[in-house]
């Protein structure tokens, strides 16, 4: 009895007590933040290697597409840097495009969530995941999500194994052709009213492949994310966040 009570005190607490606040330690590219400086707007265009910047009414970084290389602030510090702000997840597409002298939190509209979502999965959701395509990076930091760190499990959220057992799909990679069959069956096969989430920025555009003829994300067309996790891969904060504030009103 003693023993066991002296290692728990040894361990310490293994879990992040509130996600919401955690900060990332060391190295973190969370949302950026374009400052109104005068840059060579073109140039930046120019060197982003997934088309995510754009220069139309001002500088705009679309976090569906970028990969967080850290190229464009490293060319140019004083317009481009990368908080450490990792709550990026969102229900609206243009709300991930950041735009110059914009600087505050991503959030959900929460409008557009549908009703029954919060109704039924608020303390319990169980997800399916599918690697369209995927390098393994995104589905590691999904992965980790329900380790003894990040432990999304307190909060009811877990991945399980068939998708008749599932309230929605998480899907990972670009989609690539020879995966949008299986991913189509997956998704039948999850029970109404079943989610629909993107992880991580080949997911959400395709990423570095967009555009390839080995890719076919005509699923997309019917059927609408709840949620899209930016990130290259996404951070667990940033998908713990994102399902927390899709299924719960906190
Ligand atoms: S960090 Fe994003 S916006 Fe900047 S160059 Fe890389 S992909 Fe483009």
């Amino acid at each position: 009895m003693f023993e066991r009570l002296r290692i728990l005190l040894h361990n310490g607490k293994q879990y992040i007590p509130d996600p919401a606040r955690a900060e990332v330690p060391g190295v973190f590219r969370g949302r950026p933040v374009i400052s109104t400086e005068k840059a060579d707007d073109d140039k930046l265009v120019e060197l982003c290697p997934t088309g995510a910047i754009a220069s139309e009414e001002g500088l705009s970084i679309d976090l569906g597409k970028c990969c967080f290389c850290g190229e464009c602030a490293r060319k140019c510090p004083n317009k481009i840097r990368f908080t450490k702000d990792h709550k990026m997840a969102t229900n609206v597409r243009e709300r991930l495009v950041v735009k110059e002298g914009e600087d505050r939190p991503i959030e959900l509209d929460k409008a557009a969530i549908r009703p029954e979502i919060r109704e039924i999965y608020s303390g319990s959701l169980k997800l399916r995941q599918v690697s369209a395509g995927g390098d393994n990076s995104c589905e590691w930091e999904l992965g980790a999500i329900s380790n003894v760190n990040f432990d999304a499990g307190r909060y009811g959220i877990e991945f399980v194994a068939s998708p008749r057992h599932a309230d929605g799909v998480v899907v990972t990679g670009p989609i690539t052709r020879n995966m949008s069959r299986a991913l189509a069956i997956c998704d039948e096969a999850v029970p109404d009213p079943r989610i629909v989430v993107l992880a991580g920025t080949d997911a959400i555009s395709g990423g570095i492949f967009e555009g390839s003829k080995e890719l076919d994300r005509s699923w997309l067309e019917s059927h609408k994310p709840d949620l899209y996790i930016p990130g290259n891969p996404c951070h667990p904060l940033t998908i713990i966040n994102g399902l927390l504030a899709l299924t719960r009103s906190r």
